[in-house]
């Protein structure tokens, strides 16, 4: 990637650019992007890997690409390649590929050591008694009956756990602190669950699985991670995140947690659980489907990598969440596709004109521009194509109209309009159906006003056109927003309320 514009300063930029002056971290910036890989990648995760890489990039610093693969249940090798696929495609070489699930021993050393310290201790209330015993934020939580098992049962507890000695929901682990506290993720966090399940990398050697606070944080040290960047939400996280690594005796300069706000974009949604819900339940073709906010359905849309990264630049980093107009997601597009797309003519909804004045078999080669005018036209890219003119051509049906408004600069009987890089022409005649629909208008050229002729009679109207028996037939996919509402989550209990029919 070629830098084009100045880097945008940011609060995380500065919180690095601080760290590196004051020598934090040895002047060290090592980030990561920790996917869990549940899910194929879509535009938010765009903006944490461009944010991320982009950071390590431009300090001179390394990112990782973690997949935070904690959860048998939901996890496939087909999510961790469509995201390491996305990592490459937005641009950005992961300084090295890593899994959570590579550190479950060293976690549970870790885990061993605060039962040790009598800062964790096996539960046996079931999800539901932990729930209950939680407390509210106005009320505090209630101490489990087995809070104070002594560390040697704890030991014992967990030993069996690991070995896999007792079945799904019976135990957890949970750190001891405090049922009371105002945060109510302090309130004895769990810390791992048991589960019978085969992991997708690990298959069967565990039934014991870290819970997200209990993983990250450590694996974020394991890596030697400087600035630990995640969406605002976590920002309650935070404090449970510190208490683990104090707890471990982990000491700064150590890995901080830094929020961000997550991206929204209006007219779709952007969580990986309802993303799959709407592949599984058939509302899309699959995770590819063009009307997704997924990287897969971007490309397939024909987006590219450079117009992504230069929207996630646009759109910048900021601590308060909001959505973004979908307009600036798409002038991104335009922006760069003006420049490096060709321009072609194409005909959706074809009418037939016949050029009553041009011979039949007669055929001439214009001259027509691939670029805009404001264009230069890429390196090595052909400025102009040969465009064939004929007597029978396509307009677009929506380019006429049989009694146009006042101001209608196209089509109509008796009018007059330009037809692209071609010539101006007039309808003299209009041949229906049996409905009374226009088939065929019979129209003549002014032999006068070929395109680029300093002659040229100027008329207000321009329309695109194709040569009914040259023009070659293609395949065009039309598609309309997936919802009907700016924020599909705002329209009561079910965001597939707002689902768009017309979308295809
Ligand atoms: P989802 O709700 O889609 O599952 P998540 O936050 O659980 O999202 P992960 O795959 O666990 O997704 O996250 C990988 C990284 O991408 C995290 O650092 C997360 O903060 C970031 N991320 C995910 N969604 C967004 C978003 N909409 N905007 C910005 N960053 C995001
Ligand atoms: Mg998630």
């Amino acid at each position: 990637m070629e830098p084009t514009k100045p880097v945008p300063q940011n609060f995380l930029r500065e919180i690095i650019e601080a760290d590196l002056a004051a020598g934090t971290h040895g002047g060290r910036v090592a980030l990561r992007f920790p996917p869990e890989p549940n899910g194929f990648p879509h535009l938010g995760h765009a903006k944490s890997i461009c944010l991320n890489f982009g950071l390590a990039r431009s300090f001179g610093g390394v990112c990782n690409l973690r997949y935070d693969d904690t959860n048998p249940e939901t996890e496939r090798p087909e999510y961790v390649e469509a995201l390491a696929d996305a990592v490459r495609w937005l641009g950005f070489e992961p300084a090295q590929t890593l899994h959570t699930s590579d550190y479950f021993e060293r976690l549970y050393e870790w885990a061993v050591q605060l039962v040790r310290d009598g800062k964790a201790y096996v539960d046996s209330l079931n999800e539901e008694a932990i729930r209950a015993t939680r407390g509210t934020v106005t009320e505090p939580g209630t101490d489990s009956p087995f809070r104070d098992r002594s560390v040697s049962e704890n030991l014992d507890l967990l030993a069996g756990m690991r070995a896999g000695a007792f079945a799904d929901g019976t135990h957890v682990l949970r750190a001891r602190i405090d049922m009371a506290h105002p945060n109510m993720k302090m309130r004895d966090p769990v810390m791992y669950r048991i589960r019978h399940a085969a992991h997708y990398r690990r298959g069967d050697a565990w039934s014991l699985y870290p819970l997200y606070d209990w993983a990250h944080g450590q694996s974020d040290a394991i890596e030697g991670i400087t600035h630990s960047l995640c969406t605002l939400e976590f920002d309650v996280n935070r404090e449970l995140y510190d208490w683990y690594l104090d707890a471990l005796g982990i000491t700064p300069p150590r890995n901080r947690q830094y929020e961000f706000a997550r991206l929204n974009l209006d007219y779709t949604v952007m969580s990986k659980r309802k993303l799959l819900a709407l592949v599984n339940e058939g509302h899309v073709a699959g995770w590819d489907d063009p009307r997704l906010p997924t990287i897969a359905g971007l490309r397939r849309r024909g987006v590219t990598p450079s117009a992504v990264r230069a929207f996630c630049s646009t759109i910048g980093v900021t601590k308060t969440d909001g959505r973004v107009d979908v307009a600036i997601f798409e002038h991104a597009i335009r922006e760069e596709l003006n420049t490096t797309a060709p321009r072609v003519l194409a005909v959706l909804r074809p009418l037939r004109v016949t050029l009553t004045n041009v011979p039949e078999g007669i055929e001439e080669t214009l001259d027509a521009p691939l670029w805009p005018h404001d264009v230069t036209p890429p390196e090595g890219a052909p400025a102009t194509r040969p465009l064939p003119f004929t007597r029978e051509l396509y307009i677009e049906r929506d380019d006429f109209m049989d009694a146009p408004p006042k101001g209608w600069h196209r089509l109509a009987p008796g009018a007059e309009v330009r037809l692209r890089h071609a010539y101006v022409i007039r309808c003299d005649e209009v041949i229906r159906d049996a409905a009374g629909e226009p088939v065929e208008l019979r129209c003549s050229i002014d032999p006068e006003t070929r395109s680029g002729n300093a002659a040229g009679r100027k008329v207000k109207g321009v329309v695109h056109w194709v040569s009914a028996t040259r023009g070659v037939p293609c395949e065009v996919r039309l598609y309309d927003r997936l919802f009907t509402a700016p924020d599909p989550e705002a329209e009561g209990d079910d965001f597939r309320a707002a689902l768009n029919p017309d979308s295809l």
